[in-house]
């Protein structure tokens, strides 16, 4: 059973509990009340027939003439339907008030004997029909006989109105469940409804592989909204990791392919009857690109291990030393350029050496890359607020402005052209940005293009 199925249901059966318990407990009280009022008036009308027929005033013998003269009168607007009738020892009926007309009330043996052994009873006893009557009995000692005086009230217009109640109940109880059944319906299915929404965007994504559709809801911001616009930044995040994957594939595939057409067609160059000089010059190209392309894979390789996220990082590493190194090697690299050293602290991090190396390998690759021989170099360490900051500033070539948010990008370059030409693969940064990442750090950029770049790796204390 679908779950807004099941919550209506609840909903409406919890509300039905809830006006039955009302109703039978409203319907209790209010027979309890009516039941007291009649008992109320048969004690007062029988206290009332005890202090009229007082036995002085009797004549010598009992004359049940006079007692039924001396009957209290019986108020039809107060305490309608009040019937009176008194019975001897041997359970004849001896006086009866005149609204009896021909009939009496009808007897109850228990009732009877109660009253004889001098005790007050009273008790509903059946008057055919199903009709009740309420009858109190009371004994009455007139001269020398002992008469009972039986009081009694007809039923049956509380009956009809406990009738008429239980019909309005079950009728309200009726309808109750009836409007609470399809406004729960309405209620549950109106909450509901982003829950389908997101079922049906992800069946429809299923079935087109399209991550550009979202629920899109606009809505308050309950349980079910954030459920909603979790499930769309979610897909978001999905689309922009396989549209980068995408890109990935495709940049790694044309990044890889030039290479492959340049030793193809160098391969048949060679199998042509080429001069020294040409064949030289062929085998000199096909080394270069199988370079290029074991740099690539090599760089590919870095890339998925340290995007993978798998790095020791128990070993204290220190960053100095890794910095001098990385001087020696620049000096080698530079040619003219000038490697300079600038601020030097004695800072250590919790890292994979491997990884730093490479780390600070890439930004000084880069800058001897992109810095004209006559440039400058210069390689900082320091502290800064809890941080390790690496610093490679360089006097190259800058970078615009419109390329900064997307230089740390797997194979994006500014010009693919120059930096192919400079032997670039367009993963450096990226490499660089994954392992930063990797020890609780980041990487960002300041330049300015023709005067030159500052790369900073922030790297956690
Ligand atoms: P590449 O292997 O092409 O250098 P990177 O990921 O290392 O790839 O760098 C991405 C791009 O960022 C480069 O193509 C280059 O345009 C730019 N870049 C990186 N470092 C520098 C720098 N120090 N000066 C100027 N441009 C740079």
């Amino acid at each position: 059973m679908p779950i807004r199925w099941r919550l209506t249901l609840w909903f409406s059966l919890i509300v039905c509990a809830i006006l039955i318990l009302s109703g039978v407990v409203l319907h209790g009280l209010l027979q309890r009340y009516l039941s007291n009022e009649v008992d109320n008036d048969l004690r007062v009308y029988s206290a009332r027939v005890h202090g009229t027929l007082n036995p002085k005033e009797m004549p010598e013998h009992l004359d049940y003439d006079v007692i039924h003269a001396n009957l209290p009168p019986i108020d039809e607007f107060t305490s309608p339907g009040i019937y009176i009738q008194f019975i001897d020892r041997s359970g004849n009926v001896v006086v009866k008030s005149s609204n009896l007309g021909e009939q009496e009330l009808p007897t109850s043996p228990s009732l009877i004997s109660k009253g004889f052994e001098g005790s007050v009873g009273i008790e509903t006893v059946a008057a055919g029909d199903g009709a009740g009557v309420r009858i109190m009995v009371s004994p009455m000692y007139l001269m020398e006989e002992t008469l009972l005086l039986e009081v009694a009230q007809s039923l049956k217009h509380i009956d009809a109105i406990m009738s008429q109640v239980r019909w309005a109940l079950l009728a309200g109880i009726l309808l109750a469940f009836t409007m609470a059944s399809i406004s729960g319906a309405i209620l549950v299915r109106r909450a509901l409804s982003p829950v389908e929404r997101i079922t049906r965007t992800a069946r429809s994504i299923e079935a087109s592989s399209d991550l550009s559709r979202r629920v899109g809801y606009r809505g308050p911001m309950d349980e079910i909204g954030e459920l909603v616009t979790t499930f769309d930044h979610m897909i978001e995040h999905l689309d922009r990791v396989f549209q980068s994957q995408r890109h990935f594939v495709t940049d790694a595939s044309h990044d890889l392919r030039g290479p492959l057409t340049v030793i193809r067609g160098n391969l048949d160059l060679l199998k042509r009857d080429l001069g020294e000089e040409d064949r030289q010059e062929a085998l000199r190209a096909i080394g270069a690109e199988t370079d290029r392309m074991a740099g690539i894979v090599n760089a590919l390789l870095i890339l998925a291990e340290v995007e993978s996220g798998k790095v020791e990082l128990q070993e204290t590493v220190s960053l100095r030393r890794i910095v001098l190194s990385e001087l020696r090697r620049a000096r080698q690299l530079a040619r003219s350029r000038k490697i300079a050293a600038g601020r030097q602290e004695d800072l250590s991090i919790k890292g994979d050496v491997h990884r730093l190396k490479q780390l600070l390998g890439n930004l000084v690759d880069n800058a001897i890359r992109y810095t004209p021989e006559w440039g400058t170099i210069t390689l900082s360490l320091f502290r800064d607020n809890g941080w390790a900051r690496l610093e490679v500033v360089d006097t190259g070539v800058g970078i615009a402005p419109e390329h900064l948010p997307n230089i740390f990008d797997r194979f994006y370059r500014t010009d693919r052209a120059r930096a192919r030409a400079r032997g670039g693969t367009g993963l450096g940064l990226a490499i660089v940005k994954g392992i930063a990442e990797q020890h609780g750090g980041k990487v960002t950029v300041a330049s300015e293009l023709g005067k030159g770049s500052t790369f900073t790796a922030w790297l956690k204390l």
